[in-house]
């Protein structure tokens, strides 16, 4: 008899896109709508590297990241909140230390394989009926067999200005080109990552979210996954 993998028993829907582009946002509403599991898989690089600086540890030196991984416990809540020996990360994972330091952890190969594993454990937990995973390579790598994969898209200029929007509410100084040199140097170094470069496969839907609101942007993610999964 064929064996039943949880990827066969748990319904997964993947958004990747580039940083600003708003999926985050979208992926969290969209489980919320369909009272799925929500996965933040930058949120997981963005918490191994907390770990990592926790420790004194190199960020730039595979084996050390290896190691720590291999000492915590690391996962995630159904809000999609990273949990580390049980402690729940949020604002710890969001500062310019973690910002700086981030890449570096996502650069190493065997550490985005060690940790994709992880991620996809989750889906083994017996009451999840469905997850909504956002990043980068959620569509491309770590939940391939997606049945909705979705590539969200926004240029450049847009993203930069709703960051620059988010971001001198805290910090009056900061200059929209400010914004706009930093989310392109992160887009050039996320270009740069081989296989897990942001990008949408043949199979993916792209959502242009430009220039919709959130509730739009999510209501034309459920009609995407009424016409998928109903099918199945
Ligand atoms: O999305 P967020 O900005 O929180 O991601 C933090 C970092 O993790 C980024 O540098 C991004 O390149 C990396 N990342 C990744 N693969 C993912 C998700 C995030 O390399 N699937």
């Amino acid at each position: 008899m064929a064996q039943v993998t949880p990827l066969d028993r748990v319904a997964v829907i993947t958004l990747d896109g580039l940083s600003g582009s708003g999926k985050s946002t979208l992926a969290k509403q969209l489980a919320v709508a369909l009272n799925w599991s929500y996965i933040d898989s930058g949120a997981w690089y963005r918490a191994l590297t907390w770990a990592v600086l926790q420790n004194g540890l190199a960020v730039d030196d595979s084996t050390q990241v290896l190691q720590v991984l291999s000492q915590i416990e690391l996962t995630s809540d159904s809000d999609g909140m990273v949990v580390v020996d049980k402690q729940s990360l949020r604002d710890e994972l969001r500062t310019q230390l973690i910002d700086k330091n981030v890449s570096a952890v996502a650069d190493h190969f065997d550490v985005r394989d060690a940790l994709n594993e992880k991620m996809r454990g989750l889906l083994a937990i017996e009451n999840v009926k469905g997850v909504v995973a956002d990043g980068r390579d959620a569509g491309t790598i770590i939940f391939a067999n997606a049945p909705l994969k979705v590539f969200v898209e926004v240029p450049l200029e847009v993203r930069a200005q709703r960051r620059f929007e988010q971001q001198r509410k805290l910090d009056s100084d900061v200059t929209l080109t400010q914004v706009q040199h930093a989310l392109s140097q992160r887009d050039s170094h996320d270009a740069h990552r081989g296989s897990a470069a942001p990008h949408p496969t043949d199979e993916s839907y792209i959502l242009d979210n430009s220039n919709q609101s959130v509730e739009q942007a999510v209501g034309r993610l459920l009609t995407w996954h009424q016409q998928i999964f109903a099918a199945k």
